[in-house]
């Protein structure tokens, strides 16, 4: 930012200098032009007495270094001239001079030579016998009074960019100064330029919702590390009471069947709730490490029932796919995940003979899914619950079904992952249904 401020003065400095050069060139020519035509002006005041005295002769030993003399009759045809011959010169006429001074008394003209090192000004008048008198005299054209000045003129510049630039480095420092020098750990106390209150405000806002969060995120980790504990201490405290029994020996045999049975069950438990805890944590961090690509959810639905449909038939529980072919740009896995445990819920918390639609739909560029059941319903009090990690409605029941806790936790994250909406609707007793909405 420094550099950035020191360039913008300098050059803002240099290109200040510059303009002020050519404006005041600009200015004191036109100034001297103006008192050119004023000299010339008295001038042929005095040449026109002269010549009423002299007549013609004065103009043949007329010479004054730059200034020329033209006698010039009414119809144009040069009479005398201090330059050249007057039979060499062609008719006047059509110079602007010469006509505004036949036509209104008096003219002026400028006109640059070729080489545009040069300009010459003319001023004309009509004397009282008809002839016009024009007197004329050279000015150096801009650039060669500039070359002409060159030396001074690059002293001038010279000392004007080295104050620049030590004038642009003391500013630009001098403006960052207070900003390097803001307390952003107490914003409250800076006493800096007033532009920047609402940004100073703006930062002690985000601080405080940095903080917040950070504090949140703190709470929520222990949390989810006590309930980790916790959730692993119960299946391996039964594992180990079991292998504890079966270790003293004289179990009988059909005992030893029951515990090795609960050992596999708790084991199988443990299993789930790892691999569920993974797959949160990758969600999480955000770190999932596979490609997104075109998804149609209403295959992979009917792959999912072709999973659950043994449990489901168990319980004499009907599975119906509504819908048609539509896609999703997402993860696979990660939509496999969702639908599974929507699915999985469904039939778990269904009532025998129960019913669970599964419905997909695609309008309006939005691309939807909902598992809709029969089953016990989740009551409104706990309806906004159910996606925190480890909530469980009835903690046995869930248990019972071989819950972790953790599937609508892994729906809500894996939603957030695709920008997707979740909507829950259930009625205890009557059934829940789940509805993810992607965005196209
Ligand atoms: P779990 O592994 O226990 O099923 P979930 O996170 O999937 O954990 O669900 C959290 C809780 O929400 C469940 O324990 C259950 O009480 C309730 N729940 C989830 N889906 C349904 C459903 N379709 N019908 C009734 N209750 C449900």
């Amino acid at each position: 930012m420094v550099n950035k401020i020191f360039r913008l003065s300098f050059f803002t400095s240099m290109l200040i200098l510059f303009l002020s050069i050519c404006l005041t060139f600009g200015v004191l020519f036109g100034y001297f032009e103006s008192q050119m035509f004023t000299e010339l002006e008295s001038e042929a005041g005095y040449i026109s007495y002269a010549l009423k005295n002299e007549g013609e002769d004065f103009i043949d030993n007329f010479y004054e270094n730059g200034k020329r003399i033209t006698l010039v009759s009414s119809d144009g045809t040069v009479l005398a001239d201090t330059y050249t011959s007057a039979k060499e010169l062609e008719n006047h006429s059509d110079r602007k001079e010469i006509e505004d001074a036949i036509n209104h008394g008096k003219g002026t003209s400028t006109r640059y030579s070729n080489t545009l090192m040069q300009k010459t000004l003319y001023y004309a008048e009509k004397l009282e016998d008809g002839t016009i008198l024009r007197v004329s005299t050279t000015q150096n054209s801009v650039v060669v009074v500039l070359l002409g000045l060159s030396q001074p003129l690059v002293i001038i510049i010279l000392i004007a960019l080295i104050i620049s630039l030590f004038l642009s480095y003391r500013l630009s420092r001098s403006i960052i100064k207070p900003i390097n020098e803001l307390d952003l750990d107490n914003p409250a106390t800076n006493e800096t330029y007033e532009e920047l209150a609402p940004l100073i405000k703006k930062i002690s806002a985000q601080k405080k919702t940095i903080l917040k969060q950070i504090k949140e995120a703190e709470q929520n980790r222990q949390e989810f590390t006590s309930n980790v504990s916790h959730e692993l201490k119960t299946p391996l405290t039964s594992i180990s009471g079991f292998a504890e029994m079966l270790k003293s020996g004289g179990t009988p045999d059909e005992t030893v069947i029951d515990f090795s049975t609960s050992i596999y069950d708790e084991a199988q438990r443990l299993i789930a709730l790892v691999s569920d805890i993974m797959k949160i944590s990758e969600l999480d961090e955000g770190a999932v490490p596979y490609e997104k690509e075109c998804v149609d959810i209403y295959e992979l639905s009917k792959d999912i029932i072709k999973m659950l449909t043994p449990i489901a038939d168990k319980r004499n529980i009907t599975i119906n796919m509504i819908g048609d072919n539509a896609t999703v740009f997402g993860v696979r896995k990660i939509i496999d995940e969702m639908i599974y445990n929507l699915c999985d819920n469904a039939i778990k918390y269904n009532k025998d003979n129960g019913c669970v639609d599964i419905v997909v739909n695609q309008a309006n560029n939005k691309t939807s899914i909902t598992v809709k059941d029969t089953g016990i319903g989740i009551p409104a009090l706990e309806q906004g619950r159910v996606f925190e990690r480890f909530y469980r409605v009835d903690k046995s029941h869930s248990k019972l079904v071989g819950g972790t806790g953790l599937g609508l936790a892994i729906v809500k994250h894996g939603a957030a992952f695709h920008d997707a909406e979740i909507y829950l609707e259930s009625t205890e007793e009557l059934g829940t249904s789940v509805t993810i909405t992607f965005a196209e």
